[in-house]
C-alpha cells in the first residue's frame, strides 16, 4: 500500500502514520520527494485503508497488492486444471456441462441425459434444491432429485453438478454430486464458502448478480483459504439497466479473470440471457473469448419444463451448437 502525504506535511504527521502502520504489523518505507512524502506499507496483514486516510496529513492511500492471494497468479502462475473424474477444465481443456434447470423426474433426466450423452457431454447438471425468487415456485425435489441425478448420470457414465444452498446440505452433496455448485444468490454466503473450503470436491462458484470481479475472487479466496483448491469460476451475467435479456453477459470478465487468477472460468449463457435463441451466439462468444467451458441448460421438452424452459435448448439445437463449438475450439488450439 502506498500512502501519499499532503504536500509539505509536518514530520510529526509522517511519524504518526509510520507508527500507526507499524502498530498494525506493516513495515514502513519512506520516500521523500521535493514536496510530497510517500510511505510504502509492506506486509500481509489486512488493514482498512480508511483508517489511514483519516490520519492527519494523509492525501491518498493507494492499494497495490490485491486483497486476494491464493487465487491470484502471483501465488500460482500456471493455469489450474480441475479434473473431475477424467473431465478437465482449464489449461487448454474446455469442459461442457449441460442439462435441465431442475430435476423433475427420472424420465425427464433420462430422456435429456441420453441425448446429451449422444452428443459427447460428460457432465450433467440439474438442480435439486432451487433458489427461487418466489416462495410459491417449485423448490426442487431435494434428496430425491440428487438420487435421480446420480442414477441417470451413472447410467450414461457422466459426472454431475448441482447447487448446494446451505451448510447442512453438504454431506448429502458429498454423497451424490461430483461438483458442488454455489449459485449467484449464495456467492457471499460466507458460512457456506468456509464450509466448502473444508471438503475435497470441486466447487463451481457462480458470480453474484451484482458482484464485482474482486468480490467474486474474494469469495473464491474464502474457499481456497480453507484448503479446497478445486474451484471453477462461472460468469452467469450481471444485473444492469438492460431489460431485453435476463442479465447482461460480461464477456470481458473472462480475460480479466484469466489475467489475475489461475482458476478456470466457465460461462453460463442460459442464465445470462434467459432466452434460448441468444444462447448459441453467446456460447460461441464465450469460447472465442477464451472461456474454459460452458454450462448450458438443455431440456428434452422445454415447453413442459417446470422452470427456465424459455432459456433451455432443444436437444437437436444443442447438438448442432456443440459441433460448432468443437470446431471453434480447434481454431483457438483448444479442445472439449
Ligand atoms: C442455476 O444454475 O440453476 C442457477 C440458479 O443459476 P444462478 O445461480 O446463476 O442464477
Ligand atoms: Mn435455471
Amino acid at each position: 500500500m502506498l500512502i501519499v502525504m499532503q504536500p509539505n506535511t509536518t514530520e510529526q504527521n509522517i511519524e504518526k502514520v509510520v507508527n500507526f502502520i507499524k502498530s498494525k504489523g506493516f513495515e514502513a518505507h519512506i520516500s521523500k520527494g521535493s514536496d510530497h512524502t510517500v510511505i510504502g506499507a509492506v506486509g500481509r496483514k489486512v488493514i482498512d485503508k480508511r483508517d489511514i486516510e483519516l490520519l492527519d496529513g494523509v492525501r491518498e492511500v493507494i492499494r497495490i497488492s490485491s486483497p486476494y492471494k491464493l487465487v491470484s497468479r502471483v501465488f500460482k502462475q500456471e493455469d489450474t486444471i480441475i479434473d473431475v473424474k477424467g473431465v478437465k477444465f482449464g489449461g487448454g481443456h474446455i469442459g461442457m456441462i449441460a442439462g435441465p434447470c431442475t430435476v423433475e423426474s427420472y424420465e425427464q433426466m433420462d430422456e435429456t441425459a441420453k441425448r446429451l450423452c449422444e452428443c459427447g457431454v460428460k457432465v450433467l447438471r440439474g438442480g435439486a434444491f432451487k433458489p427461487r425468487t418466489s416462495p410459491y415456485a417449485f423448490q426442487g425435489l431435494g434428496e430425491e432429485g440428487l438420487k435421480i441425478l446420480r442414477e441417470v448420470a451413472d447410467k450414461y457414465d457422466m459426472r454431475v453438478t448441482s447447487e448446494v444452498m446451505e451448510v447442512s446440505q453438504i454431506p448429502l452433496f458429498e454423497k451424490y454430486v461430483d461438483i458442488l455448485q454455489v449459485g449467484a444468490r449464495n456467492m457471499q454466503n460466507f458460512n457456506l464458502l468456509r464450509s466448502l473450503g473444508e471438503i475435497r470436491k470441486p466447487i463451481l462458484l457462480k458470480r453474484g448478480l451484482s458482484a464485482t470481479i474482486e468480490e467474486w475472487l474474494m469469495s473464491a479466496e474464502y474457499i481456497m483459504s480453507g484448503g479446497n483448491r478445486e474451484i471453477i469460476l462461472c460468469e452467469r451475467g450481471i444485473r444492469t439497466f438492460e431489460k431485453m435479456t435476463r442479465n447482461t453477459l460480461d464477456i470481458s470478465a473472462i480475460p480479466v479473470v484469466q489475467k489475475i487468477s489461475h482458476l478456470p472460468i466457465l460461462v453460463d449463457p442460459s442464465h445470462a440471457t434467459g432466452l434460448r435463441n441468444i444462447v448459441p451466439s453467446m456460447s460461441k462468444a464465450a469460447i472465442a473469448a477464451g472461456a474454459d467451458g460452458l454450462i448450458i441448460e438443455v431440456h428434452y421438452s422445454p415447453e413442459t419444463a417446470v422452470c427456465d424452459g424459455a432459456q433451455s435448448l432443444y436437444p437437436d439445437q444443442f447438438a448442432e451448437l456443440f459441433e460448432e463449438l468443437k470446431a471453434l475450439a480447434k481454431i483457438i488450439k483448444k479442445s472439449f
